[in-house]
């Protein structure tokens, strides 16, 4: 790993911090409380700005805005090569300011900055353009009738969309949910995840440059219990977005269900299986593994974080990803080359350290790592584990850190019954070169999305979400778009059937 005095000596980031306030009906302002609260630079724990805390109060007036904008327009009313028009313009500010909003990631989240700049951010750009190529194209059909009437399906947006993310890619969840709200014509009123509120702000700001009306984004900062659940309980949101935790997920179903039954889509947690069969290119496989699980501190909801490799290559797998995990450079994300940065919090950090305790008292093999890195901020050395089993908690919890766990198998069927044995379903790899072992255990595995010989390939038109307790629901893609439309049948009936 690089050394502790690398951490010790944080980079200066490269950016402002000029918005902190919410974003209601088109303009930044205070919340109605006055309260702020304080976002964390968790390479070392300072206060990087304070930020307004908006609660239910602030999502009142935010879901009224969002109210308005949807049932006075202009949004709903434009055409859709106007809405397409603006996200497309959006795209391009995003390319524009691209290092900025980076270097605010970066900051906020602790992520590589170069991950932040040349992957995420560029992804964001390309997601809204993905949206923007839809908005003109969402139509309904003509449906065949039994008897002298003509029938057609309107598909119109749902109206205000609550949507709520967490801190783990915050401006790409960002995309994920607003990108195809947008599009279909709804209006939005979004909270972000209080550990990283900052990039949002700022590309709302963006949002209004590029041409969009007051009202139809509308961007809350603040906690779950608080302003988080007010959205959910809102009875003038008429469809909420949700990722995060499978437990905060049980909690918004239930708030939507209490006050107007308002449709969830819900994006959760996971414990995907990576498997690796006996004809897998095992260097090809040790690599993808380890970004599999390490990629983003290993704070990934699709992590690949039950390695299973087959018995006849588990000597060699285990010897090399312990190798590949060791040298992993950890160190301050601003940092060239740097590939791992600090987790996201205190919270998180000290989580992981338990699991790691965990494993080791378990009876697991601590191959490397094991501990936090350097004296400030969040770090923890990239950490192997071998000869876990599947009774292990570090083999059935989702411990979201640098934490790879190793287990072995001997058949196929096997293994496809221990990897579905979870009660989440949001992903898996197979590594193999046999096109009907690919085959058939991408068939037989209970995950939203299987990767062969690849993983955390994410195009905009891939869709992605959970089977199980990972979620309800697909994002991006053409998937994405029903979420936020409502179908209206119309049925005329004709005056001379014979045409
Ligand atoms: P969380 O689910 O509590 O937070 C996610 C979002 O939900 C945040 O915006 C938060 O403010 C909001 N929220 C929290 N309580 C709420 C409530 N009562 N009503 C409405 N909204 C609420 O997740 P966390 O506490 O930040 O992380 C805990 C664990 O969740 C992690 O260790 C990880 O296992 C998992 N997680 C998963 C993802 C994912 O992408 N699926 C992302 C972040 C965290």
């Amino acid at each position: 790993y690089s050394t502790a005095a690398a951490i010790d000596e944080p980079i200066t980031p490269p950016v402002d911090i000029n918005y902190t306030k919410l974003l209601i009906n088109g303009k930044f302002v205070d919340a109605a409380s006055g309260k702020t609260f304080h976002t964390v630079d968790p390479r070392n724990g300072k206060v990087i700005a304070d930020v307004a805390e908006g609660d239910a109060e602030d999502v009142n007036r935010a879901v009224s805005a969002a109210r308005k904008a949807f049932d006075e327009g202009p949004w709903p009313k434009m055409t859709a090569y106007e809405r397409s028009k603006i996200l497309l313009k959006f795209a391009d500010l995003i390319e524009k300011h691209n290092d900025a909003i980076a270097a605010l990631e970066t900051w906020d989240n602790g992520k590589p900055y170069e991950q932040a700049a040349n992957i995420e951010i560029p992804m964001v750009a390309r997601l809204f353009r993905y949206y923007a190529g839809w908005a003109d194209k969402i139509h309904g059909l003509t449906v065949p009738a039994d008897g002298p009437y003509h029938v057609q399906t309107l598909h119109e947006p749902i109206g205000v969309a609550g949507q709520i993310i967490p801190w783990n890619f915050p401006l790409l969840m960002f995309s994920w949910k607003v990108g195809p709200a947008l599009a279909c014509g709804n209006t939005v009123v979004i909270k972000t995840a209080e550990q990283t509120p900052l990039s949002a702000l700022y590309v709302a700001n963006l949002f209004h440059e590029a041409g969009l009306p007051p009202g139809v984004l509308n961007v809350i900062s603040g906690y779950g219990p608080t302003a988080g659940a007010a959205l959910c309980s809102h009875m003038n949101v008429d469809k909420l977005a949700f990722t995060g935790s499978t437990s905060t997920g049980k909690l918004v179903l239930e708030l939507a269900a209490k006050s107007n039954l308002k449709p969830v889509t819900l994006e959760l947690g996971g414990k995907s299986p990576f498997i690796i069969c006996e004809d897998a290119d095992i260097d090809l496989a040790v690599e993808t593994a380890h970004f599999a699980l390490f990629f983003n501190q290993g704070q990934c909801c699709c992590a690949g974080s039950r390695t299973f490799v087959h018995e006849s290559i588990y000597d060699e797998f285990v010897a090399k990803a312990k190798a590949r995990a060791a040298s992993r450079s950890v160190g301050d994300p601003f940092k060239q080359g740097i590939e791992q940065g600090p987790q996201i919090d205190p919270e998180q950090f000290n989580k992981i350290l338990r699991y790691i305790r965990s494993g080791v008292d378990s009876g697991a093999t601590l191959e490397t790592g094991g501990d936090k890195l350097g004296s400030k901020g969040y770090y923890i050395k990239p950490t192997v584990f071998s000869d876990v089993t599947d009774d292990m908690l570090i083999a059935q919890d989702e411990i979201f850190g640098p934490v790879q766990t190793i287990l072995k198998f001997k058949s196929i069927e096997e293994v496809i019954r221990r990897a579905n044995a979870s009660e989440y379903g949001l992903a898996a790899g197979v590594f193999t070169q046999n096109l009907d072992t690919a085959n058939t255990i991408s068939r037989a595995l209970r995950a939203g999305t299987v990767w062969i010989n690849c993983y955390d390939i994410f195009d905009a038109g891939i869709p992605f979400g959970g089977y199980k307790m990972s979620g309800i629901g697909r994002e991006k893609g053409i998937y994405s778009l029903q979420n936020y439309l409502q179908v209206k049948a119309v049925v005329t009936a004709l005056k001379n059937p014979a045409w």
